[in-house]
């Protein structure tokens, strides 16, 4: 069956007409998806052979919520989401002064295998659809009964693994017949396919790009992330110039401090080499330990120390505050703490 969320308003005028109904409904069956309804029953201004049909060729999928954890410290929403078929998946709501920021996953695991990842331990299990990636936005919208102002692609998963489907995300929450999430409130992160990144610049979107950088020196990055073999530094930071000539948008660059890893002065001289000239900032984010992996966060001081390298050698870095630290918002914890109670199909 054809999965009716993963249709953009376009493609699905063209099943309607094609099946013999009027264009208009395309708008009418869009709007529906988007509030999010359950059932085509439910959409109670068409007519009952029409929503009949519409069951019967069409799959929409509801996605359930497993597991709802409300940190107590900031009210950050994590969530785990059943999908149809049994698999599950994380997403996270987060409350900020300019409104909603929702993370979303857009694969079950992920293949790239970065050392300090969660979401890897268990490889990839599938791609997301486009649908089953806008629900999570649909459906933690409807369930905090406040709109989501930003969308972040942070859950877990690559992003540009599954480039095709996230692509086909982003046209359909942008799009304006539907919730209509602006692609300058859209962030892509990603662990630096490079390839990809240059596909998606020709695509000339919008998006903020986040780039995990994590070490700026090849020795350090292939420990901590397997692809860079593929793709080493240099040929990363080469898409991300591109991906700013094409699109004239900033690139930001996350660095996940892991203790004697990433955190050495040097390593923060290095990347002010690597960055000046860049458009761009660092976001330093003070590693979260997983219990499958040695690395350990870096201290305070050598955060602080590393901020200062950097902000002296003129590249503006940030340090991220951790949202709702009590109930594992990082990516990937939730799922597989699951996964381990055995509660896996
Ligand atoms: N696959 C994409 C997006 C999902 S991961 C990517 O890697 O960019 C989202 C972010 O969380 C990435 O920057 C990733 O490097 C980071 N991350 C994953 N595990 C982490 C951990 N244990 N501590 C800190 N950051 C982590
Ligand atoms: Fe995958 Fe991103 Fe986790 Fe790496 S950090 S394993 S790319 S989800």
């Amino acid at each position: 069956m054809i999965e009716i969320k993963s249709l953009t308003i376009e493609e699905l005028r063209g099943e309607l007409t094609a099946a013999g109904e009027k264009p208009f409904r395309a708008k009418q069956i869009f709007q529906w998806l988007h509030q999010p309804v359950t059932s085509f029953a439910e959409m109670t201004d068409l007519a009952k052979p029409l929503r009949a049909a519409l069951a019967g060729r069409y799959l929409l999928t509801v996605p359930v919520a497993e597991r709802r954890q409300v940190s107590a410290v900031d009210g950050t929403v994590k969530y785990l989401w059943r999908l149809h078929d049994g698999e599950c998946v994380e997403s996270v709501l987060m409350h900020y002064r300019h409104g909603n920021t929702v993370c979303v996953s857009t694969q079950v695991g992920c293949r790239m295998g970065c050392a300090f990842c969660a979401s890897g331990v268990f490889g990839l299990r599938r791609n997301l659809s486009a649908g089953e990636i806008l629900d999570q936005v649909l459906f933690m919208q409807k369930d905090s009964g406040a709109p989501v102002s930003n969308i972040v692609l942070m859950g877990t998963g690559e992003p540009l693994d599954n480039y095709d489907q996230v692509l086909k995300f982003i046209r359909i929450v942008s799009c304006p017949d539907g919730i209509c999430i602006g692609q300058r409130h859209i962030s892509l992160s990603t662990s630096g396919l490079a390839d990809r990144i240059e596909a998606l610049a020709d695509e000339r979107l919008q998006l903020t790009l986040s780039i995990s950088l994590h070490a700026p020196d090849d020795e350090s990055r292939s420990a901590m992330m397997p692809v860079n073999r593929r793709y080493p530094v240099a040929r990363l930071l080469r898409a991300c110039e591109y991906y700013f000539d094409q699109t004239g948008r900033r690139v930001s660059y996350e660095y996940a401090m892991a203790r004697g890893v990433s955190d050495r002065p040097w390593q923060a001289e290095r990347l002010v080499k690597l960055l000046r000239g860049r458009p761009g900032h660092v976001n330093l984010i003070p590693l979260n330990p997983v219990k499958e992996s040695a690395l350990q966060p870096s201290t305070r001081d050598s955060v602080r120390r590393f901020q200062q390298i950097l902000e002296r050698g003129g590249i503006t870095a940030t340090v991220r505050r951790r949202l709702g630290p009590d109930i594992d918002a990082a990516c990937g914890q939730l799922r597989r703490r699951r996964l381990e109670e055995g509660e896996s199909h």
